[in-house]
C-alpha cells in the first residue's frame, strides 16, 4: 500500500472540448477534518500517508500529486425543466483516475478547490456544512449498498465562504466510478458536435458499459443499460425514502451512481410528496416524482444518442421509443422486488402489491416513520407479539392492526420460518439512516463550535445501518415533534 498514486488519466485524454485545465487555487490553511480510511485502502491507498501534511495540502488543492493532470469537466444540463447550454464544474477539479483494488476506474474530484472557466458568478468553493453533509448522505448510501459517488476526505481551508453570512470554507474529496452525467451529453448534442457525442458515448461503454461494446447495436445496448441502471438506482432510493433533491440532469450520472448531493434528505414521516428543497416550489423532485424525473432525464440522453442510433431518423426515433419504454418495466421490477424484500415476501402472489401498497397508504395517512415502521416491522414478520412497537407509530393504530391481520394470513403461505424471515428482512430494512435533524446537529456543532465529535460518531452509526447498535439507539429515533418541517437549500 503507498500514499502514491498511480493515476490514469483517461479523461484528460479526450479531445479538449471535454473540459478545461485547471489549478486548483491556493487556501490560507489546511485542516483535515477526516479521512475515510476504509475507503483509502479499498483504493490501494495507504490511509498512514494520507494524513500526513503533504497529503492534507492535496487534499485541500495546495500541491498537486505526481501524475495528476487537474481538469474541470464541461457539461450543460436540464435545471428545473430549463436547459442551459453551459455548466460545468464551476468548483469541483478532477484530480485524475486511478484504478482501485478491485479492478475499477475510479476519478478523484476536489469539491470546492476554486473557480475555473465554468464558474460563472461563483467563487468555486463549498461550505465546512454541506461538505460535512455530502460526506455523511453519501457514506450512509454506500452502507446502504446503493450505488453513490463516495467521500475520501474532508478538509477545512482556514478561509471563509460568502453565503447568507460568511461561512468555514472546507472541500471534500470525492471518488466516483466517473463525473460523466446526462448533461455532458447534452452539452455536445447541444452545439451539433456529433463526433464528440460518438466520442463521449465511446468512452462511457468503454468504461460503464463494456458489453455494449461487442452487442449487435452498441449504441442502443448503451443506452438500454444505462436506462435500466437508473431505474433501478431510482427504486433503491425509494426503499429507503431517499430523496435527491435536485435531479437535474447534470445531476444525473451515467454510471447509474447517486451523485451530488445538495438538498438531499432522508424522510421521517412517510409522505410521497415530500419535497425538501427550498427551491422546489412545484414539488417536481418530489419523493414519488423521482421515477417519472429518471425517465424525464432519461429521455434527454435518449434524444441526444439519436444519430448514433441509426441512419434513418424514423428509424432511430423507433429505437429511443422502445428503449424508454423499458424503464417502467425495469422499474417494477426493482422497485417492487425490492419492496417484496421488505414485507417478507419471497413468492409473487396475485394481491401482494396492493397489499404492499395498502400499508403504504395507511402509513401516509397516519404518518407513520418510514424507517422505523420497515424496521419494526422485521420483528412483527416473526412474531405477532412485536405487533405494538409497530402500531403505535400510526396516528390511528387500529389502520395498522386491520392491515397485519391480512398481511399475517400472507405470511402464513410463505415458506421460511419466521426467524428466517425476520433475518432476511433486516438485511434490508436499515434501522439507521442519516436523519435529518441528526444531521443538522453535527453540522451545527461542527461548524459553529468547530466541535467534530458528533459528525465522528455519526458517521460510525451510519456506517452498520443493519445492526441494532444498542448503545446507539437513539440515532434511530424520527425527529422530536416539536420539530417543524424540514428545508435543505441549494447554491451551498
Ligand atoms: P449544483 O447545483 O451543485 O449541481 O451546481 C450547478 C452548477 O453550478 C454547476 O455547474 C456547478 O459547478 C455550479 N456551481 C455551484 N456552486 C458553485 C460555486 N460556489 N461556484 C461556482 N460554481 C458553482
Ligand atoms: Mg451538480
Amino acid at each position: 500500500m503507498t500514499g502514491h498514486i498511480p493515476f490514469d488519466n483517461s479523461y484528460a485524454r479526450l479531445p479538449d472540448s471535454f473540459f478545461s485545465r485547471v489549478l486548483p487555487t491556493p487556501v490560507s490553511e489546511p485542516r483535515l477534518v477526516k479521512l475515510n480510511s476504509a475507503l483509502a485502502v479499498q483504493l490501494g491507498l495507504d490511509p498512514e500517508v494520507l494524513v500526513t501534511p503533504e497529503w492534507v495540502d492535496i487534499f485541500a488543492g495546495q500541491g498537486i500529486p505526481d501524475g495528476a493532470e487537474p481538469i474541470a469537466l464541461a457539461y450543460a444540463g436540464h435545471q428545473f425543466g430549463r436547459f442551459v447550454s453551459r455548466l460545468g464544474d464551476g468548483r469541483a477539479i478532477l484530480l485524475g483516475e486511478l484504478v482501485d483494488c478491485g479492478g475499477a476506474r475510479r476519478d478523484i474530484q476536489l469539491k470546492g478547490a476554486g473557480r475555473t472557466p465554468f464558474s460563472r458568478g461563483g467563487d468555486g468553493r463549498a461550505a465546512l456544512g454541506p461538505v460535512l453533509r455530502e460526506y455523511i448522505v453519501s457514506e450512509a448510501m454506500a452502507a446502504l449498498g446503493i450505488p453513490t459517488t463516495r467521500a475520501l476526505a474532508a478538509v477545512m481551508t482556514g478561509d471563509s465562504v460568502l453565503r447568507d453570512t460568511p461561512l468555514p470554507g472546507a472541500v471534500l474529496a470525492r471518488i466516483a466510478s466517473s463525473h460523466i452525467r446526462v448533461g455532458t451529453f447534452e452539452f455536445f448534442a447541444n452545439r451539433g458536435d456529433a463526433e464528440a457525442v460518438r466520442r463521449l458515448a465511446d468512452y462511457a461503454i468503454s468504461r460503464h458499459y463494456p458489453d455494449a461494446a461487442g452487442a449487435a447495436q452498441s449504441y442502443r445496448s448503451f443506452l438500454d443499460q444505462v436506462i435500466a441502471r437508473q431505474a433501478e438506482l431510482v427504486a433503491r432510493w425509494l426503499h429507503v425514502g431517499f430523496i435527491h433533491g435536485v435531479m437535474n440532469t447534470d445531476n444525473m450520472s451515467i454510471a447509474g451512481e447517486t451523485i451530488d448531493y445538495g438538498p438531499c434528505a432522508f424522510m421521517d414521516a412517510y409522505d410521497p410528496a415530500t419535497v425538501f428543497s427550498s427551491i422546489d416550489y412545484y414539488g417536481r423532485y418530489a419523493y414519488a416524482n423521482q421515477p417519472r424525473i429518471a425517465h424525464w432525464n432519461l429521455t434527454r440522453v435518449a434524444e441526444c444518442l439519436i444519430p448514433l442510433l441509426a441512419e434513418d431518423k424514423d428509424a432511430a426515433l423507433e429505437q429511443v421509443k422502445e428503449a424508454l419504454g423499458g424503464f417502467a418495466e425495469r422499474f417494477n421490477v426493482a422497485y417492487f422486488g425490492g419492496l417484496r424484500r421488505k414485507f417478507g415476501l419471497c413468492q409473487e402472489q396475485e394481491g401482494d402489491i396492493a397489499l404492499m401498497k395498502d400499508l403504504l397508504d395507511r402509513m401516509a395517512a397516519n404518518k407513520a416513520d418510514f424507517t422505523l415502521t420497515f424496521r419494526r416491522l422485521c420483528d412483527a414478520a416473526a412474531d405477532p407479539q412485536a405487533d405494538s412497537p409497530v402500531r403505535e407509530l400510526f396516528a390511528n393504530p387500529v389502520s395498522y392492526d386491520d392491515w397485519a391481520a391480512r398481511w399475517r394470513l400472507r405470511l402464513d403461505q410463505e415458506p421460511l420460518d419466521g426467524d428466517a424471515r425476520r433475518a432476511g428482512m433486516r438485511r434490508v430494512n436499515p434501522a439507521f439512516i442519516p436523519r435529518n435533524h441528526r444531521v443538522e446537529a453535527v453540522i451545527e456543532a461542527a461548524v459553529s463550535r468547530g466541535d467534530f465529535a458528533p459528525f465522528e460518531e455519526l458517521v460510525a452509526v451510519l456506517s452498520a445501518p443493519y445492526e441494532d447498535q444498542p448503545a446507539f439507539a437513539t440515532y434511530a429515533d424520527p425527529p422530536p415533534p416539536s420539530q417543524g418541517a424540514y428545508q435543505t437549500f441549494c447554491g451551498t
